[in-house]
Formats: C-alpha cells, sequence, structure tokens
C-alpha cells in the first residue's frame, strides 16, 4: 500500500524592528538578560499596550509579497495559557481577525512551479526564554524576547513531501530577506517552524489525522523531522494503530520525534478579543503605498537575469537567492564588468573567501568596482588568470585597489617575447632529457615545460605565448 503525505507549516518570523511590538524597548539579540525589559512587556498590571507601526507594516509588505489580501479591519486577541516565560498570562496575538489572509508562495520542485497556499499571517508578541542551566534547582527566565514582534505565517496543507517543506521555508525565507523584515536566522531563533503533518493512502481525499513537530532549528531538521514523522506514522498505520493527535518534539540528537503533549484545541486557549488595543483599520492609500514601495523579488529578478544578462540558470539562481549578492553583481556589471565574468568571480573566489571567513555578502570587504578594475587588467593582458586569483585575495583581504597591489608586487604580466624566449631557452637547455622524450613523440609533455617556465618567472609568463614559443622551439629543434 502506498501512502502520501499531507504537510502544514506554521512558521514565526522574528520581525526586523528595532523596538518590540508594544512597547519601546529595543529588540537587540544577545544583550544581558533582563536588561531590555519595561512594565509592559513583563505585564506589570494597569499598562497599556501600544502597537508598533513599523511591526503592522513589515507584516503588511509580507502580506503583499505572499498575495495575500489584507484585511481593511483586523483585531488582536488573547490567547490564554500558563507558562513561566509569559509574564501575563496571555499572549496577545490574533485570531479570527487576522492582518493578512489567502495567499500563496510559488516554489520549484523539479522545474515545475507549484503553489503552495498561505491560509494566513498575522501579527503577536514573543514569548520571553526559560533556561535551565546552573547547579541548582531552578530556572531562569529572561524577559528581553517577550513582546519582540512575530508574525505566524501559516501555510494550507499544500505541501506533499519533506523536500517541498524545504523549497518552501526557504522560499519563504528569501522573501523575508528581500524585504528585510527578518533575517531568517534559523539557529538564533528569528525564524522557527512548526511542521503538521497527517498521511493518507494514496488516492484517498480526506486528511489523515495529524500530529504537529515543534522544536525544528534547521532546514535539515524540516527534512529529517517529516521524513522520520511520516515513516513513523506509516508504521503506525500499517501496524493495525491509530495515530494520535498530539504535538511532538524533533529530538536532534536522536533524530526522532518524540511525543510531548496532547494536542492544545483553540478553546484551550480561551481566546478573546484584546481589550486594550484598538482594531487596526488599515487605509487603502496606505496598502498602495506600501505595494510601491516593493522590491523586485527574486523570481522577477531571476527572469530578468536571464533575458539581460544572458546568465545560465544556475548563476541566475544563485544570485538572486539573497538580495545582497544580486544588489553586488548588479553593481559590478553596471560599472562595466562583463556579467558572466562578474558571475564566474563571485561565484568561485569571493564566495570561497567570504565562506572561509564566514562573512556575509551585505559585509564583503571588497566594493564591485575593484573586481571590475581587476576584470579590466585581466581583458588587457597586463595580469595572468592566475595571477589574478592572487591580486583577487589580495584585494579582499588588504582593501587595495587592483593596480596598486600589482605594482607593489610586480605581478604585471610578461608578455614580452624576448624576455619569455630567454626562459623558454634555459628550460630546455636543463631538461635534454625530456626535450627528446618529446621529439620522440611524447607530445603531453608539452605541459611539463610550460610548468617549468610558469615556474621559473614566477606566474607572470604570458601563458599563451610560453606556449607558442615553446611549441616553436620543441619543433624547429633549436
Ligand atoms: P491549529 O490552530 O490547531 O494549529 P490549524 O487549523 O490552524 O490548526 O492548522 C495548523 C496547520 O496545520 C496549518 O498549516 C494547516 O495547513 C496544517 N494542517 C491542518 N490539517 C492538517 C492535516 N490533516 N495534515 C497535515 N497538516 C494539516
Ligand atoms: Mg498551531
Ligand atoms: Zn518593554
Amino acid at each position: 500500500m502506498s501512502y502520501e503525505a499531507v504537510i502544514g507549516l506554521e512558521v514565526h518570523a522574528q520581525m526586523l524592528t528595532d523596538t518590540k511590538i508594544f512597547c519601546g524597548c529595543p529588540t537587540t539579540f544577545g544583550a544581558e538578560p533582563n536588561t531590555q525589559t519595561c512594565p509592559v512587556c513583563i505585564g506589570m498590571p494597569g499598562v497599556l499596550p501600544v502597537l508598533n507601526r513599523e511591526a503592522l507594516r513589515f507584516a503588511i509588505m509580507t502580506g503583499l509579497a505572499t498575495h495575500c489580501r489584507i484585511s481593511p479591519y483586523s483585531r488582536f486577541a488573547r490567547k490564554n495559557y500558563f507558562y513561566p516565560d509569559l509574564p501575563k498570562g496571555y499572549q496577545i496575538s490574533q485570531y479570527e481577525l487576522p492582518l493578512c489572509e489567502d495567499g500563496f508562495i510559488e516554489i520549484s520542485i523539479d522545474g515545475q512551479a507549484k503553489r503552495i497556499g498561505i491560509t494566513r499571517i498575522h501579527l503577536e508578541e514573543d514569548a520571553g526564554k526559560n533556561i535551565h542551566e546552573g547547579a541548582g534547582n531552578w530556572s531562569l527566565v529572561d524577559l528581553n524576547r517577550a513582546g519582540v514582534p512575530l508574525m505566524e505565517i501559516v501555510s494550507e496543507p499544500d505541501i506533499r513531501s519533506p523536500r517541498e517543506a524545504v523549497e518552501y521555508m526557504q522560499k519563504l525565507r528569501t522573501i523575508l530577506r528581500y524585504l528585510g523584515v527578518c533575517d531568517g536566522n534559523m539557529e538564533e531563533g528569528s525564524l522557527r517552524c512548526d511542521a503538521n503533518v497527517s498521511v493518507r493512502r494514496s488516492g484517498e481525499t480526506a486528511f489523515g489525522t495529524r500530529t504537529e513537530i515543534k522544536n525544528i532549528n534547521s532546514f535539515r531538521f524540516v527534512e529529517k523531522a517529516l521524513e522520520y514523522e511520516i515513516k513513523r506514522q506509516i508504521r503506525e498505520i500499517d501496524s493495525g494503530r491509530r495515530i494520535l493527535q498530539e504535538t511532538r518534539l524533533w529530538n536532534a540528537e536522536k533524530g526522532v520525534t518524540e511525543p510531548m503533549r496532547g494536542k492544545e484545541e483553540a478553546h484551550d486557549y480561551r481566546y478573546f478579543p484584546e481589550p486594550d488595543l484598538v482594531p487596526i483599520v488599515v487605509p487603502k492609500e496606505w496598502i498602495d503605498e506600501i505595494r510601491a514601495s516593493l522590491p523586485e523579488f527574486p523570481d522577477a529578478k531571476k527572469e530578468r537575469f536571464l533575458s539581460e544578462y544572458r546568465l545560465p540558470v544556475h548563476d541566475a539562481n544563485l544570485l538572486v537567492s539573497e538580495k545582497a549578492l544580486a544588489d553586488w553583481f548588479e553593481e559590478a556589471v553596471n560599472l562595466g564588468g562583463q556579467p558572466k565574468a562578474v558571475a564566474n568571480w563571485m561565484m568561485g573566489e569571493l564566495m570561497r573567501l567570504l565562506n572561509e571567513d564566514d562573512v556575509p555578502i551585505e559585509r564583503c570587504p571588497l566594493a564591485p568596482r575593484y573586481l571590475v578594475e581587476m576584470l579590466a587588467l585581466l581583458e588587457n593582458g597586463t595580469i595572468s588568470g592566475k595571477i589574478a586569483k592572487a591580486v583577487f585575495e589580495d584585494m579582499y583581504r588588504t582593501g587595495k585597489r587592483p593596480d596598486a597591489i600589482i605594482r607593489e608586487k610586480g605581478l604585471v604580466q610578461i608578455s614580452d617575447v624576448g624576455e619569455i624566449e630567454q626562459a623558454v631557452t634555459d628550460v630546455l637547455s636543463k631538461h635534454p632529457h625530456e626535450v627528446s622524450r618529446f621529439r620522440a613523440g611524447e607530445e603531453k609533455l608539452l605541459g611539463f615545460f610550460v610548468g617549468q617556465v610558469m615556474k621559473m618567472t614566477k606566474g607572470k609568463a604570458n601563458p599563451q605565448k610560453v606556449n607558442e614559443l615553446l611549441k616553436e622551439k620543441l619543433s624547429s629543434g633549436t
């Protein structure tokens, strides 16, 4: 019997606002515990929340970018539950009237486009953090995160495999990063995902009972946790058991999902409208203004890179994966860099160095115009391809211009025939044995001679000239 998986994701994205959602406390990550708090976000009685306009704008941007309808009228609700990291005893969230509804994100699976529906996007506040550390029999609570603005992005159960789930998450992350509304850092928890999954026999139209997996903090774990859970559910059904609707936890160490608690229902939370906040009424003009300010999105950018710069699909995909990468590329091209050459240097040397140093492209120490200058020097024969690599790394490390590096280090390519000829003659007279072997037909030795000449000239000889001269001398027999 074959089965099909049905998956829906609930993604929480921490927004990159400077301040919290209902008070003016800063949102900086990693500050000393409980230094970014005030009476509002630690839930003192008698305080009143005030909505952060920027958080609302960010959520509207996200709604528009994911083709949602922006509700002209939405409202906050209290979600009641008790937990030490939630000082008020309720979380301010949205319930029956969310800000955004009925959108979609398009993903690509084996070159096929597929739409994953977005049920809703709503605003809510984050909770604090319990810390179970130290020798004593206690837990500590850090409320710096309490009140940090979150968006909850709920997908329709349109996802059919762990791979599709990862594609969807990655696409969503790219969109959030393009918008600049969330940094998408899963390890630091600024992008979190709960995965709902059920299985059904192929051909069946009704959904099976689902479980919800929490605690997934990387793309790899999204895939692993879902793969595990799908197999587990199939095994349960095949052995005649029922799936319990429950919340499970991903245990990354063991690579398994484990039961955490029975699934809570909406009525367990005793939702009711938040009386301390007025309903959100978004004027149409504001929505239009936000729509007009949206950046070009990755799919559109990719199409443009393909047609405008004639890049291969692979290059275009990679360059549009981060807005900052695409911007770096276009800046270089606008300064006169040949598109494919710029792409090659970015995907090769630049990515290698950035990865090595674990530096994001946003903090790339190399300015696009230096690459363009270097490409010109390569083009006009001042430096060889091999030297260019060294110059590139030097520019990246020191921030110096390519011509300065070339001058200081004496890296100008030797194109002077006399000088190369001298080196060629020297090499041939040093290796009479190889010369006779070459002349006896062992032509692959040409590479050896080229290598020797390059070594003698410290890589500065123009390789094309070296080849020409070697062939000439070896065949003429002088
Ligand atoms: P809750 O409020 O209990 O979390 P929702 O109805 O809001 O439940 O759904 C949460 C998520 O679960 C959504 O992403 C939805 O697509 C997904 N989902 C709902 N039913 C199923 C199912 N049978 N199998 C897999 N996913 C499901
Ligand atoms: Mg839920
Ligand atoms: Zn505060």
